[in-house]
């Protein structure tokens, strides 16, 4: 494995890759990397002879100061994570090599970034955005591997690479999870024990509320879904919509969307915590 954190040797480790022919996997992340980041390099491996990893705590998605101060550090045990993996080439730049200048570029994806993530961190996608707009053009992928987990950023995403034109196939990865139903991700590390014990409730709704599916109808569910979470000691839920999964369009009856995806985004302390489930 080889561990880069410059463009331009990025670049001259990838021509003769591409020079090849070989099909090159590309998993960005934020490091911190857990289960829910190494199945997407196992994904990614098994389609691809060469799988990129990028570690980059992307400064220009975050709407909040202290969460980017506070975010999970963990390079050295990344990189052992990603040699295990089997990954090729990990890309760990720092802030000046991806943003020489102040970086201008201002995205539109119509609704899709105004509502719930969105809504509650704003310009938190157009730095997502930003930030992988620009790694696509460094590593020029052929696939690219996003988690279900943040299903919001995976729609947006999707977009992007139409409106910039990119020949990249985005690969969806089914959220992984805790044996108890947490979704697996960076800031759970940041949980005080606690604070652990009590979030497994929110997938525990989740699922509940998959089950009660149409029984109920939406606005009844989001209702149930919000008073569940909400009387649980510690949690206080900032959103739960039910949304098309396509548009990202809040949906009134089941019969709105063929497929529907329940998004929340619950705050614990001073950590906050997203997840979703499909309908
Ligand atoms: P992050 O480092 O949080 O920016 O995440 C990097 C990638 O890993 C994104 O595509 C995430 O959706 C994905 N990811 C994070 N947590 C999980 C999880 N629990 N299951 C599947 N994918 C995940």
């Amino acid at each position: 494995m080889k561990t880069v954190t410059s463009i331009a040797e990025l670049q001259s480790c990838l021509s003769p890759i591409r020079g090849k022919g070989q099909s090159i996997g590309f998993v960005p992340t934020m490091g911190a990397l857990h289960k829910g980041h190494t199945e997407l390099m196992r994904i990614a491996k098994t389609q691809n002879p060469v799988v990129v990893v990028s570690i980059f705590v992307n400064p220009t998605q975050f709407n909040d100061s202290n969460d980017l101060q506070s975010y999970p550090r963990t390079l050295e045990q990344d990189l052992a994570k990603c040699e295990e993996a089997g990954v090729s080439i990990v890309f760990s730049p720092s802030v000046k090599e991806m943003y020489p200048t102040p970086e201008p570029q201002q995205f539109d994806f119509g609704s899709l970034d105004k509502v719930m993530e969105g809504k509650y961190r704003p310009g938190h996608f157009n730095g997502v955005a930003q930030v992988v707009n620009k790694l696509f053009g460094i590593v020029k992928p052929n696939k690219a591997y996003f988690g279900q987990k943040d299903f919001q950023q995976l729609v947006i995403i999707r977009k992007l690479v139409e409106v910039q034109n990119f020949d990249i196939e985005i690969v969806a990865c089914p959220t992984v999870r805790e044996d108890d139903g947490l979704a697996m991700s960076s800031r759970n590390a940041l949980l005080t024990p606690e604070q652990r014990q009590i979030v497994p409730i929110i997938s525990k709704t989740l699922f509940a509320a998959q089950n009660k599916g149409s029984n109920f109808n939406v606005k009844e569910l989001v209702r149930w879904v919000k008073d569940q979470i909400n009387s649980t000691p510690l949690l206080d839920v900032e959103y739960f919509e039910i949304a098309d999964a396509t548009t990202l369009e809040p949906i009134y009856k089941w019969s709105d969307a063929q497929q529907s995806v329940g998004c929340i985004a619950v705050r614990v302390g001073d950590v906050r915590l997203i997840d979703n489930i499909l309908f």
